[in-house]
């Protein structure tokens, strides 16, 4: 596998060596995990050559101690991506790199995708992950690009971006890895005490139980249910619990025909924030 720390040599290589065949990217902040691998693995088998980013984006952080905490593990990631099979070439810059003199994020008209659920509870946030995603589609010029449905509002975003600044790319969302207990795969679970872990098997327990009852409950007794569920255990905080319909990520507080409904909810465990979602249809 070859890094490239420095987007020109990588972007040299890309047109060179590269110049005619299928491009599928991951990007990632890194501390790779089964939920990457499975992103990586599927745009092997998509491309001729795969393109995976490794860094921790700034301007998407709105809490200082967060980005400061945020896993850094570059060698077990390079050691990890070597036993892939395929062509894989990493992208590991500097943040001078990316950003050059001005660190800072770009404001962006989503169409209001970005004022719901994380965008209403951090602040910025989907202005700086598309500041970094137009950023690096611009270097690498995927064919294809790899996105977690567990950032489910984030793939949407990123659809809507490639719409709005008119790129060639590809979006391809990807199903949810999950913990044995059902926790869904994140770098920030390398933060939680094996307490805060099992605690956290909760989240996803929850979502299968609303999952279980959509059809028969009411929306307004469904959120009832989950804010009772998280008083029951102490050592989770539900931040926000929602059902929304899937394209435009609206608050739904009926159901309607026709309409593709999913749920999201985002637990403090601790000092540490997981965010998970479920289809309901
Ligand atoms: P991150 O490194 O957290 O920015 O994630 C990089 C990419 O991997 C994003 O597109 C995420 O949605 C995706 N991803 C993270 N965790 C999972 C998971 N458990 N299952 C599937 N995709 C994931």
């Amino acid at each position: 596998m070859v890094v490239h720390t420095q987007k020109d040599s990588l972007v040299q290589a890309l047109s060179s060596k590269y110049k005619n065949d299928s491009i599928g990217f991951v990007p990632t902040m890194g501390a790779l995990h089964q939920g990457h691998i499975s992103l990586i693995n599927k745009a092997l088998s998509e491309n001729e050559i795969v393109v995976v980013s490794i860094f921790v984006n700034p301007t998407q952080f709105n809490n200082a101690s967060d980005l400061q905490k945020y896993p850094r593990t570059p060698q077990k990631d390079i050691s990890l991506l070597e036993t892939l099979n395929g062509e894989i070439i990493l992208y590991l810059p500097e943040i001078s790199d990316v950003y050059e003199d001005t660190v800072a994020a770009q404001n962006f008209n989503f169409g209001g995708l970005e004022f719901e659920m994380e965008g209403k509870h951090r602040q910025g946030h989907f202005d700086g992950v598309g500041t970094v995603v137009s950023k690096l589609f611009k270097i690498v010029k995927p064919t294809n690009a790899y996105f977690g449905e567990k950032d489910f509002q984030q793939l949407q975003i990123v659809k809507k971006l490639v719409e709005i600044e008119n790129l060639p790319v590809n979006v391809v969302g990807c199903p949810i890895l999950r913990e044995e207990n059902g926790l869904a795969m994140s770098s920030r679970n390398k933060r939680l005490s094996n307490q805060q872990f099992k605690d956290a098997a909760t989240i996803y327990q929850v979502l299968k139980e609303v999952q279980a009852v959509f059809s028969d409950k009411s929306i307004a007794e469904i959120n009832a249910l989950v804010t009772e569920r998280f008083l029951q255990n102490a050592n989770l905080k539900l931040e926000y619990f929602e059902i929304a319909n899937e394209d435009t990520l609206k608050t739904a507080t009926t159901k309607k025909e026709g309409i593709n409904y999913r749920a999201f909810i985002a637990v403090f465990a601790g000092e540490i924030r997981l965010i998970d979602n479920i289809s309901l249809n």
